[in-house]
């Protein structure tokens, strides 16, 4: 029986078991496809990325005695789309079956299930070999909850699930299933910031064949020392990489910015982990021992916040996508419709936090959680933007972007838009939270302290008028007890004064 089994470009899984046995009758499929490079503006390292890592991969299971065949975007045969592809090698192949694995994003999931129901022959979908939760196992844990989710209450199952950081009467080690309140230090300078990890691998020839295809792109291009690992191999250099240099201090400090140091602690693994290069129980396997063989100089709140990250929160993320798409794509819970500010695309702003998170990101394709939420996201959050605006950013900017976890992250966690299922309160801080966690208002033209006046911050006036506008929506929330008392304590003229700032702020959005 000949078979054609499809990899997509975020299923470069070196270990799955399809690679276990050598088959004359299998025929692996990869493509390049304009599909993939236009569904939204992407960052020229981005397109890099996944171009490089998929070559890359697919002469790896070459050089293993597997048969590929690969669809350049160059390629004069390449008809730029899945389905139609599908069916010249169908035919090439004269396949008796078709095989993929279960693509992670809905959009794909439903074009291979429509195609699949056009074929004589039956197409049979995988396992991806990757999470550690099926597709529907966060649905089954909250079936008799349509939100909100608490993420610690997930965590904890996926903990025992698999008996992480537990002892032998199930107890979590050090008493504790969570170390968030050690994590919110600001980095102040004094300690030696991990050295940049780069990628070895030259990319030029992926870069000439973009050009030649006329993809539209945008960002810093690179053809050497991307952050991005090209194989495997890289994968886990860059893993023993985090490993030594930054888990011993990753909790600690990973809500901290500097803007001299844009990684920090930061383990830059996500692009790696979502394209499947790593599983991610390796990397949290990897990181229990690097723990155990070194707790004189890493406390487990180093171990524990990495772990919650990968087991929770990113497991957490792809279960609510699944529970909620398609519908989650188009929730705007605060019925938003500002565009998306044009410096957003050159970072072209006196707003010295937004300007170096901007930059930063044009220079890497990368920002850490931090910038995403409380610099980048909080701002289109407290200025109104259109969230499907503040979705296509994201999808295009960060190498790391595929829709379950940047949708999740960004129209759920940092954009409020689904009302509160993802986050449990609108992530959004003042200029004295990002004064407090970051070197950045120190060199910057508008004063922090200031809520009136030409050179006032512009986040002071717009972060009291988000909650006075939304005050209906998210005065009985809990959690902003304290932000609600504080606004009632304030005199109605001071309000007023603030509402008309944050006006005046928001007319001028292009030019602040
Ligand atoms: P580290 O800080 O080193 O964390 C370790 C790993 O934990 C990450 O590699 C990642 O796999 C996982 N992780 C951490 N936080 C999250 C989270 N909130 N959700 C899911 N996994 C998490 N992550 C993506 O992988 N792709 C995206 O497109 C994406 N878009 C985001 C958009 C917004 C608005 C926000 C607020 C967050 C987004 N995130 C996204 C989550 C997070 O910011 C990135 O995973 C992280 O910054 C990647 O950098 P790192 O590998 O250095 O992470
Ligand atoms: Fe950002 Fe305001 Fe600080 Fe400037 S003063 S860096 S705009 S928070």
């Amino acid at each position: 029986m000949k078979i054609l089994r499809l990899i997509l470009g975020d299923q470069l899984n070196y270990q799955h078991s399809w690679f276990s046995r050598k088959d004359p009758e299998v025929l692996y499929l990869m493509m390049e496809i304009r599909q993939e490079t236009d569904y939204v503006l992407h960052h020229a390292q981005k397109i890099l990325a996944f171009f490089g890592a998929m070559r890359a991969f697919a002469e790896y299971i070459k050089s293993c005695g597997h048969q590929v065949a690969y669809l350049k975007i160059t390629d004069p045969e390449n008809r730029q789309n899945l389905p139609d592809n599908l069916d010249l090698w169908v035919k090439r192949w004269r396949a008796d079956r078709v095989e993929y694995l279960e693509p992670d994003e809905y959009r794909l999931d439903q074009q291979l299930k429509m195609w699949a129901k056009k074929q004589k022959i039956p197409v049979v979908c995988l396992s991806a070999e990757h999470f550690l939760t099926g597709r529907h196992d966060f649905a089954h844990m909250f079936e008799k909850s349509d939100g909100p989710y608490i993420m610690e209450r997930f965590y904890r199952k996926i903990r025992r699930k698999y008996h992480l950081m537990l002892d032998s009467h199930g107890k979590p080690w050090g008493g504790r299933w969570n170390f968030d309140k050690e994590n919110r230090h600001f980095f102040k300078g004094g300690k030696e910031v991990p050295p940049v990890w780069e990628s070895s691998a030259v990319w030029e020839s992926v870069w000439r064949d973009i050009e030649v295809s006329q993809c539209q792109w945008f960002g810093e291009v690179k053809t050497k020392n991307l952050g991005f690992p090209q194989t495997r191999q890289e994968a886990l250099n860059l893993l023993n990489h985090f490993l030594r240099w930054g888990l011993p201090h990753f909790g600690t400090f990973q809500d901290s910015m500097n803007e001299a140091y844009p990684f920090l602690w930061h383990s830059r693994l996500s692009f790696a982990l979502n394209v499947k290069m790593l599983h991610p129980m390796e990397v949290v396997q990897a990181a229990l021992q690097a723990y155990q063989s070194s707790q004189d100089r890493m406390s487990l709140s180093q171990l524990e916040g990495f772990v919650r990250q990968i087991v929770g929160w990113r497991e957490f993320m792809r279960g609510i996508y699944w529970k909620h798409m398609p519908a989650f794509a188009t929730l705007n819970f605060f019925g938003h419709e500002r565009p998306l500010p044009s410096w957003y695309w050159n970072g072209r702003t006196r707003m010295h936090c937004l300007h170096v998170c901007i930059r930063d990101s044009l220079r890497n394709a990368y920002a850490h959680h931090i910038q995403r939420l409380m610099i980048t996201g909080a701002f289109c959050l407290l200025a109104g933007v259109y969230p499907d605006e503040v979705d296509r950013w994201y999808l295009g900017i960060y190498a790391d972007a595929v829709e379950w976890v940047q949708i999740t992250n960004t129209r759920g966690m940092s954009q409020y838009a689904d009302g509160g299922l993802t986050a449990t309160k609108p992530y959004v801080g003042s200029a004295t939270y990002i004064n407090r966690m970051s070197d950045y208002c120190s060199s910057c033209y508008y004063d922090p302290h200031e809520k009136f006046g030409p050179r006032a911050c512009p986040w002071n006036a717009l972060f009291w008028n988000f909650f006075i506008q939304h005050r209906e929506k998210l005065q009985k929330n809990p959690r902003l007890g304290p932000v609600y008392r504080n606004l009632n304590r304030m005199p109605q003229e001071m309000q007023g004064r603030l509402v008309e700032k944050a006006g005046q702020v928001l007319e001028d959005l292009e030019k602040i």
